[in-house]
């Protein structure tokens, strides 16, 4: 079946135009957008693109010499209802935030529109979490803000930077990790992945990456939750408390069962692993015998 010589989709020869046949600067772009997705050179010299992709490729070269378009870094063009990041869905599949959105253009320079959507497994709290950063294909396009958007997207930036300084996992090195949780960052990630969705009511509370550095520095400290609040930029010690308490019924889920049946004898990762599993069981003993409201 022949493939699209941008997107590389396989599509039937109807839904196929010869590339040869469009003005220069359409194969130009798309020889340009080729290149940004990735994709190898084709020994096939009848090169063949999609509908979608010429209707793209057309509006984009024109686009591109307009004066109220700006040439951005986005993700690469899909179906609006699947996942931006890795293509799935649409099951399973949630619309990016808004302050996600800004989040990824002040770390990445991405911008991404405002009917984005993920997976909501890509996703830590609010946030995308940043190992997908490198997930994000990426394209250089002309994009168009229409006023709500730049309105919206401005009043986000500006609460961004006017933003406490706060300890955020994505900003600490393998040895921040280690001063802070007593993990290296591999570990925490790893022990990350076990931080299930706790049951609450009705409903299930996911908690975050924050939830789990906040956790494990009072574990390792005690550190009051008025500190932590100050330290992690929760909103009130209120909020600490119970992000405390939902991170220790998340490990006691699945982690500590695991944890506790195996053998402790693999070196530091079992070492850093035990830590956790001990202070996590202390604390829910400890919880129990004394009621304390961590
Ligand atoms: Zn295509
Ligand atoms: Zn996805």
């Amino acid at each position: 079946m022949p493939h699209c010589y941008v997107c590389d989709e396989v599509f039937a020869s109807s839904f196929l135009s010869t590339l040869e046949h469009h003005e220069p600067q359409i194969r130009q772009l798309a020889e340009t957008y080729r290149q940004e997705y990735q994709l190898p050179p084709i020994s096939d010299n009848v090169a063949r693109v999609c509908r979608t992709c010429i209707r793209i490729l057309i509006s984009d070269n024109r686009n591109s010499s307009d004066s109220e378009y700006i040439q951005w870094k986005v993700p690469r063009p899909r179906n609006s209802v699947l996942c931006c990041v890795c293509g799935r869905g649409p099951v399973g599949v949630v619309q990016l935030n808004d302050t996600a959105r800004v989040q990824i253009y002040v770390d990445t320079d991405i911008y991404i529109g405002p009917l984005a959507r993920v997976c909501w497994t890509h996703m830590d709290g609010e946030f995308l979490q940043p190992e997908e950063y490198n997930n994000l294909k990426i394209v250089h396009r002309p994009v168009h803000l229409v006023g709500a958007e730049v309105g919206l997207f401005l009043q986000n930036l500006r609460e961004q930077a006017l933003k406490k300084e706060v300890i955020e996992e994505k900003h600490l090195t393998n040895d921040d990790f280690v001063t802070v949780t007593s993990l290296s960052k591999s570990h925490f990630l790893e022990l990350f992945t076990y931080c299930d969705p706790v049951p609450d009511g009705d409903r299930h509370r996911t908690v975050k990456k924050k939830d789990l550095l906040t956790f494990l520095r009072k574990m390792r400290q005690g550190l009051s939750d008025e500190f932590l609040r100050i330290l992690f930029g929760y909103s009130t010690r209120q909020a600490v408390s119970l992000a405390v308490s939902m991170m220790r019924r998340s490990l006691m889920l699945r982690f500590v069962p695991t944890r506790v049946r195996r053998d402790y004898s693999d070196g530091v990762h079992s070492a850093s692993c035990h830590f956790v599993c001990k202070r996590t069981v202390q604390s829910e003993s400890h919880k129990e015998e004394s009621n304390c409201n961590y």
